[in-house]
């Protein structure tokens, strides 16, 4: 790296987002510099804590990449297949198809090949560089500046910069402000997370609790208020198991039940409610056993553009609302981004207009769902565990569910649901608000196939988006027990 030197393209993190956006840009002839905190060794470690995920991902994600990038996976970073994933209802009697096929990665593996290719594909790759904040300019990101290993401050420019730096960005964050790209995400849109990559002794079959060929959701505000619980199925007799909870909800779950319960504990709980989980042993290779870290289930940021910047993968919150699945749209988002960016460099015009086909294209690639998801996502945080378990089973087929947790809008006929005798004032409301939440899905995908086409409409259409999501929240309150 050199400090008088410009790149055409810096991406600042290098985990599944920025390894992939550094790839397509290096192939297609661009001068890319890629910073990350990292040794290879530890390529995409988020944090201390290590990788912290579930490494659930679909099927159809790894089929994009293939099809973009020429890049193929196979064992060991594909560590385990499954055929679905599966949500439950907190009572157990409901048992919903999430997503399809798909499979749980030896995570250090994955993103270890991803940097291996974008150093195949001519990246310059510096590690141990703490990125600390963009370097700004007459209103345009400039590039970076931080610490080398030395930890010598150093400024490095470029036409173009990637923000991949995850959820804890402090690129994004440090914009000028902008009415393009948010600095903030609200608290009540983040879960809080851990997990265990664990081994154990199965104590009997129970596949509502573990389940070699699938992985299981556990939905139940008692024991993950605002999120849920997840045991996925690794190689041999290991698990990757965990949860996910809303500080909000956790804080009300807790004076509710005079409880004073944390992530740490809730976790420990889960593990001890699963009764075929048993005598667990916390699984230290490549230090990846227990770790905590956030992740943000709004809809992406409304713009993932500023001049001469651009953001992909947590960076712009693009984790789905409901699942928190954030590997497929990083994934696909790296591929995008580093394609936009030798597009905005070669066209002379890194402004957030000539950046703003990159916001179409992932827009239709992946992003057009996910503000719909985000109104089902606050409206089933309102519920408690018997509402859920009664709506579980009465109020929707597998199909419509299914269709739901991919942000398609079912079409719930009002008659032919008010034939089910629905029994309870709490259940019937319940129903009438699921009614309204799938009007407001079907506003929101209308306003997302309506995407900007440039710049120029873009602060109209945002105040639309803003207000269906506010009369969202402002109608379900977090109400987890
Ligand atoms: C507990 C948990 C469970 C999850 N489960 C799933 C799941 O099962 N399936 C799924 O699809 N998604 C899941 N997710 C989400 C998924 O992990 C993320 O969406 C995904 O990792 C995003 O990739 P990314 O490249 O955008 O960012 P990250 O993976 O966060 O990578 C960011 C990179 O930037 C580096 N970096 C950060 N800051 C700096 C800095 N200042 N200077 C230099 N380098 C820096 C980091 O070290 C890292 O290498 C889960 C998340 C959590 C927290």
């Amino acid at each position: 790296m050199q400090d008088s030197k410009e790149y055409d393209l810096i991406v600042a993190g290098a985990g599944m987002s920025g390894s992939l956006a550094a790839t397509m840009a290096a192939k297609q002839g661009l001068n890319v510099l890629l910073l990350d905190r990292n040794r290879p060794e530890e390529a995409g470690k988020k944090t201390n804590w290590g990788w912290v995920c579930g490494d659930a991902v679909a099927k159809n994600h790894l089929d994009f990449i293939k099809e973009h990038s020429g890049l193929e996976f196979a064992y060991p970073e594909l560590e385990k297949k499954v055929k679905g994933v599966y949500a439950l209802s907190p009572d157990m009697k409901s048992k919903f198809l999430f997503e399809g096929e798909g499979y749980v990665l030896n995570r250090p593996a994955f993103e270890r090949k991803l940097l291996a290719k974008a150093v195949k594909e001519g990246a310059e790759c510096v590690h141990e560089f703490e990125v600390e904040g963009p370097i700004i300019e007459d209103g345009y990101v400039n590039g970076v500046f931080g610490r080398d290993k030395d930890h010598n401050q150093v400024h490095v420019r470029a036409k173009v910069t990637i923000d991949a730096l995850g959820i804890a960005t402090n690129l994004r964050r440090k914009l000028p402000d902008n009415p393009y790209v948010d600095r903030q995400v609200s608290i009540d849109d983040v879960e809080s997370t851990g997990r265990y990559i664990c081994s154990f002794e199965l104590d009997h079959n129970d596949e509502l609790f573990y389940d070699p060929d699938n992985a299981l959701i556990h939905l139940n505000q008692e024991l993950a208020p605002g999120g849920y619980g997840w045991v996925f199925p690794k190689e041999g007799n290991r698990v990757n198991i965990g949860l996910g909870v809303q500080k909000r909800s956790l804080e009300i779950r807790n004076k509710k039940l005079n409880k004073n319960d944390t992530l740490h504990t809730l976790i420990d709980n889960y593990i001890k409610f699963n009764p075929v989980i048993k005598n667990i042993k916390i699984d230290e290779t490549d230090k990846n056993g227990k770790g905590y870290w956030s992740v943000a289930v709004r809809r992406q940021m409304e713009s993932l553009v500023y001049n001469g910047y651009m953001g992909a993968g947590d960076s712009m919150a693009m984790p789905n609302p409901i699942s928190a699945g954030g590997i497929g749209p990083a994934l696909v988002a790296g591929i995008l981004s580093g394609e936009a960016a030798v597009k905005a460099v070669r066209g002379n015009d890194v402004s957030v207009k000539g950046l703003w086909h990159y916001n179409l294209a992932f827009n239709e690639a992946y992003g057009k769902k996910t503000a719909g998801l985000e109104v089902f996502r606050i409206y089933l945080q309102s519920l408690n565990n018997d509402v859920i378990n009664y709506g579980m089973k009465t109020f929707l087929t597998a199909k419509e569910a299914e269709d739901l947790s991919y942000g398609l809008v079912p079409e719930l006929s009002i008659a032919s649901k008010f034939k089910m005798i629905l029994k309870g004032a709490s259940n019937i409301n319940a129903f009438v608000n699921l009614l309204y939440v799938v009007k407001k899905m079907k506003a929101l995908n209308a306003l997302y196939e309506q995407y900007p086409k440039d710049p120029s409409s873009f602060q109209q259409w945002r105040a639309k988006v803003a207000k269906e999501i506010e009369e969202a929240k402002e109608r379900f309150q977090p109400n987890p027990v």
